[in-house]
């Protein structure tokens, strides 16, 4: 079986733990497919070449980024330059043959570009054009596979490959917790989703309130009634995954000695298919 991991964006994720679990896993036999966030990291890069991010409000209140054509220049500075290119020189170091792909590599990561997003700005709804950002439709799992058989290990980032009305391609941003999880439902993998917090909390302030598992849809809208936030998302993405055909998701603390290998032994908050209803749809929101 394969396992996916996300490594989070946040600030207070360390890899550490997770690559030497990555290594010892490979060293196992299993196959591994990493991949990470990073919209802090272009954030701070941005600051340091004194441009500003931009946040857009949709009407419906749920803030998100507007990747301008000079925010997806340094987006692709960071994500598949800098911070891929890291976690492969530190596989190596753990004596992981590690292939950092990006998500327009060989269409690892297909979908079409939305460029237009509707904004509330002023109080006022707008349409504002010229968004990099996408939603994921097809994965090249052939790809991961041919790589996996090979002996490698691959490490994926976005961007992905966005199609143009036109029929052109043009990289495009996309949520790296629904690219993971894109890439889980292809593999029919495991999915870990390790980030800076122990799992999903019931009160998302009280570690104490972990909630363990769930397995019905009962069990799956008490998860997404105690997300918040970037929380939300998670939840979102995980739902995807096993839509897609993973056979399950944990989320769990990356700052842990093994923590890939704890979460697949019950650490974190796992989520398995049976959270979906009957027909393969989530249930209602
Ligand atoms: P990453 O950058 O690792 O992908 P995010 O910052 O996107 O992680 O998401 C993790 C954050 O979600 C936590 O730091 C926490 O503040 C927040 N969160 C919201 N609701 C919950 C909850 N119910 N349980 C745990 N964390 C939650």
């Amino acid at each position: 079986m394969t396992t996916v991991v996300k490594i989070g964006g946040a600030r207070a994720v360390d890899p550490d733990g997770a690559l030497a679990d990555v290594a010892r896993l490979v060293e196992d036999g299993e196959d591994v497919v990493l991949t990470h966030g990073g919209s802090t990291a272009v954030d701070e890069t941005l600051a340091e070449l004194g441009e500003e991010p931009t946040y857009v409000e949709t009407p419906g209140g749920v803030v998100g980024r507007f990747t301008d054509e000079r925010t997806m220049e340094v987006f692709k500075m960071v994500m598949p330059g800098k911070l891929n290119t890291d976690l492969v020189e530190r596989l190596h170091n753990e004596g992981v043959n590690a292939v950092g792909l990006s998500g327009t590599d060989g269409k690892l990561l297909e979908g079409k570009r939305k460029s237009a997003v509707r904004v509330k700005e002023d109080g006022k709804k707008k349409i504002k054009r010229g968004d990099h950002s996408g939603t994921i439709e097809s994965v090249n799992a052939d790809l991961l596979e041919t790589t996996l058989a090979g002996g490698y290990t691959p490490v994926v980032s976005v961007p992905v490959l966005g199609t143009e009305q036109s029929g052109g391609y043009t990289a495009v941003n996309a949520d790296a917790d629904r690219a993971a999880a894109a890439i889980a439902g292809a593999l029919e993998a495991d999915l870990v989703v390790l980030t800076d917090v122990s799992g999903i909390y019931e009160d998302p302030d009280d570690e104490s309130t972990k909630i363990d598992a769930a397995a019905t849809p009962e069990e799956f809208a008490a998860v997404e009634d105690a997300a918040e936030g970037f929380m939300t998302k998670k939840v979102m993405a995980a739902a995807e995954a096993l839509e897609g055909g993973a056979a399950s998701v944990t989320v769990a603390s990356a700052n842990a000695d093994e923590p890939i290998t704890s979460a697949l032994e019950g650490e974190g908050t796992t989520l398995e298919p049976g959270v979906l209803a009957d027909d393969g749809e989530e249930v209602a929101q």
